[in-house]
């Protein structure tokens, strides 16, 4: 989809289909605005009704007008409110949006929520359909009035790309999105923004003593990578990067602790977390964010074999601390902690893993809300302000040292499962045994990751709170 930005205000005959956002402060018939677009306005006035759409005989032809008009203009209000516009707008072959009655602020905000909204509306993903069925929108044209609205968009068109990213490789089904696809895919779209990739294979990932993201991979047919991606944006090449982990287990049976059969078709889910470090990775990369980058993703099936791990298997990672495998399906945290010894190396400044990592995460905080845990309380709450400022929500969860209790092994120095209580939390403790060297925060997107039902599908998070993130650093310098 198209998306472009006008100086100037909207003559309200002049688009097929055309939108006006006003406020209670400066309503629609209060800036000159068309009489036709001041009745709609007048229409908009109670808590229920901030949105009106309507087909209109205007000035000789019939055109789609509507008016929203905002109580609230602060990111999660717009978010919301925009929703029945967006819509309303999906149906529209081409769109105009007047937003130059509002402030210059809440102009911006308009313009970044909007254009996600309005990309979220005609998102498909119908190519393993004979008959493929776009929305009818393909471009709207903001007019800005007086208002400076190019790096809102900028940041909006990013979102929208690195959450296409997101969705695209996390709706893939497993027979599509295995292992190689996601690195060949991750490959391809970093080069398309000027990153490198280096893509290592099932030899090289035993050659790194990764043996705890082998035990996983072994008994696949698919193979497995570990798939690193560099971006250098800031002034001096060798500053300290920011990492970003992500798991990326193309398909989760569970292994031989299998899973249940019911829904498990949604485990091709399970490399979200890549999907969405990857997604990140390339909006920034496209907003040339001054700032030094990595993306690191394991990536491997959890399959059942005869070549399999059992429980009561003892591995040892790449830090040299043995992991007794308790529970096969405990094996996002498998990965990722060789992935986390060898981020180690880029001497970053933050590194935050992404992972569907545990069930106990819906069971806390739904499908709403991220969870946010972490060795370092600045890291923490920069991701907490992100996550806040683009509403995507995240919330943070405790990890003391009383937790370690539940890993302890008598048989290895760390078992991968801690028991029912609290299993978010000992997931992360896990990993912080991997992540001493370094500022660290995990994020658990099991519940934010996709939606099920007939809604089933990648959500695209949390590529927004991590993009703002990273612009958040960028400007820190
Ligand atoms: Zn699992």
């Amino acid at each position: 989809m198209k998306f472009s930005i006008k100086a100037g205000k909207l003559q309200p005959n002049t688009a097929a289909a055309a939108l006006f956002v006003c406020t209670d402060a400066c309503p629609c018939g209060q800036n000159g605005a068309d009489e036709v677009v001041a009745a709609l306005c007048a229409q908009t006035a109670t808590d229920e009704q901030r949105f009106v759409g309507s087909q209109v005989w205007h000035n000789g032809s019939l055109q789609a007008l509507a008016v929203l008009r905002l109580q609230h203009t602060d990111y999660a209000a717009v978010q919301k409110a925009v929703a029945e516009a967006a819509a309303w707008a999906a149906k529209q072959p081409q769109l105009a949006v007047d937003v130059s009655a509002l402030d210059a602020a809440a102009a911006a905000t308009v313009v970044e929520v909007l254009t996600i909204a309005l990309a979220q509306a005609v998102y498909r993903f119908d190519g393993l359909k004979k008959e493929a069925k776009p929305a009818a929108l393909a471009e709207a044209v903001f007019y800005s009035g007086e208002h400076a609205l190019q790096a809102a968009l900028n940041v909006a068109e990013a979102t929208v790309y690195g959450m296409d990213i997101c969705k695209n490789l996390g709706n893939a089904p497993g027979n599509v999105c295995t292992p190689k696809y996601l690195a060949d895919t991750a490959r391809r779209e970093a080069e398309a923004v000027g990153g490198q990739a280096k893509i290592m294979d099932a030899d090289a990932i035993q050659k790194l003593g990764m043996g705890s993201f082998w035990s996983v991979a072994k008994a696949s047919s698919e193979g497995a990578y570990l798939i690193e991606l560099r971006y250098n944006g800031a002034a001096d090449a060798d500053a300290a990067p920011v990492v970003l982990v992500g798991k990326g287990i193309t398909f989760d049976t569970g292994g031989i602790s299998l899973k249940p059969g019911e829904a498990m078709d949604e485990m091709k889910y399970d490399m979200c977390g890549a999907a969405s470090v990857i997604g990140t990775f390339c909006a920034a990369a496209k907003l040339k964010l001054p700032i030094n980058l990595v993306a690191v993703v394991p990536t491997c099936e959890n399959m059942p074999a005869g070549n399999a791990s059992k429980p009561g298997d003892v591995v040892t990672s790449m830090k040299g601390l043995t992991i007794e495998v308790l529970n096969t399906d405990a094996e996002g945290r498998l990965i990722l902690c060789d992935a986390l010894t060898y981020a180690e190396q880029f001497k970053p400044r933050a590194v935050i893993d992404v992972a569907t990592l545990t069930g106990a995460c819906i069971i806390a905080l739904g499908h709403t809300a991220s969870g946010v845990l972490g060795n370092n309380q600045a890291l923490v709450d920069s991701l907490l302000a992100s996550s806040r400022a683009v509403n995507d929500k995240a919330w943070q969860l405790p990890l003391f040292d009383e937790y370690k209790e539940q890993l302890k092994s008598n048989f290895a120095d760390l078992q991968n499962i801690g028991g029912r209580p609290a299993g978010t939390i000992t997931a992360a403790v896990f990993l912080s045994y991997f992540t001493e060297a370094y500022p660290w925060a995990h994020l658990d997107i099991a519940g934010t990751a996709w939606k099920s039902g007939k809604d089933k599908g990648a959500t695209g998070r949390p590529v927004p709170l991590l993009l703002n993130y990273l612009r958040s650093q960028a400007q820190q310098g």
